[in-house]
């Protein structure tokens, strides 16, 4: 990575794309037109976009619109989806936009089938409601479950899915770049980790948990890529001071949150969302 460049210019983060063709509007997704205006009318302002979660539609929307203008771009990837793992937080959104008419009617559906399974506590409510003012009280719960206890978010995600015979293996391979696709995105563009399989709770693990997930990651992507990695996206932007140990024993000189700071390190670089621009 380029240092000199490193803590002065202003990196944009995106997620999903969209597209007329093949590539469905999700929520907080951007159209290519939209994005294709974007890096032409901020072509004089050192923008570097980055982007994270190896989605497919980088690769086929923002990847062509970058080639075009000869911008170089960062793409944070996890790699659990090459080892029959399922992130079915990323599938549920397809699978909403699919089934359900607005996201209130699947949050209800949701936590009617919580039920008893989990015991909301308030105090977690309303941290989330502090941090996040404009969700509503059901999206709240579904992430405090999401935080909490992933094995019961899965779980009731993966029955909500088989309820309605929706094939979620065949949706998650439509969601991720293939290996072809990451060598082809690594010839021109910086490849960073963003861990293995993207834990919510990244900040709560113990030293050896958050290793695994780093080390993981990086010998997986340099694998297909060939060459050495030393950049990372912190899963939601979630890091702590065991992190940083992880991340100079795995030689990676740079670490990137999901916000802006006004504290600057090498190992808190800001991120504005492209949706606020
Ligand atoms: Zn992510």
């Amino acid at each position: 990575m380029n240092s000199s460049k490193n803590l002065n210019s202003t990196y944009i983060m995106a997620h999903y794309f969209h597209d007329k063709g093949k590539f469905n509007e999700v929520q907080g997704s951007i159209s290519k037109k939209k994005f294709k205006e974007i890096v032409k009318n901020n072509l004089s302002k050192n923008y570097i976009y980055t982007f994270d979660d190896s989605l497919k539609s980088q690769y086929f929307i923002a990847k062509k619109i970058l080639d075009e203008y000869n911008l170089k771009g960062i793409f944070f990837l996890n790699t659990f989806q090459f080892e029959e793992m399922y992130n079915f937080n990323e599938i549920s959104k397809l699978f909403i936009k699919r089934f359900y008419k607005n996201k209130k009617i699947f949050y209800r559906d949701f936590l009617k089938r919580i039920k008893k399974q989990i015991k909301f506590n308030n105090k977690d409510i309303k941290e989330f409601k502090a941090n996040c003012p404009f969700y509503d009280i059901n999206e709240i719960k579904i992430r405090v479950v999401r935080l909490k206890n992933i094995n019961l978010y899965n779980k009731i995600l993966k029955e909500m899915f088989l309820s309605k015979k929706f094939n979620y293996k065949a949706c998650q391979r439509k969601i991720y770049m293939n290996k072809r696709e990451i060598y082809e995105l690594s010839k021109k563009h910086t490849i960073g980790l963003h861990t293995h399989s993207h834990p919510f709770n990244f900040h709560k693990l113990n030293e050896k948990e958050q290793y695994y997930e780093i080390k993981k990651n990086k010998t997986i992507l340099e694998k297909i890529i060939k060459k050495k990695i030393d950049v990372i996206s912190y899963p939601i932007g979630n890091f702590n001071n065991q992190t940083i140990k992880v991340l100079k024993k795995l030689k990676i000189t740079h670490g990137f949150i999901a916000n802006i700071s006004n504290k600057k390190s090498h190992y808190k670089i800001s991120r504005l969302n492209i949706n606020k621009l």
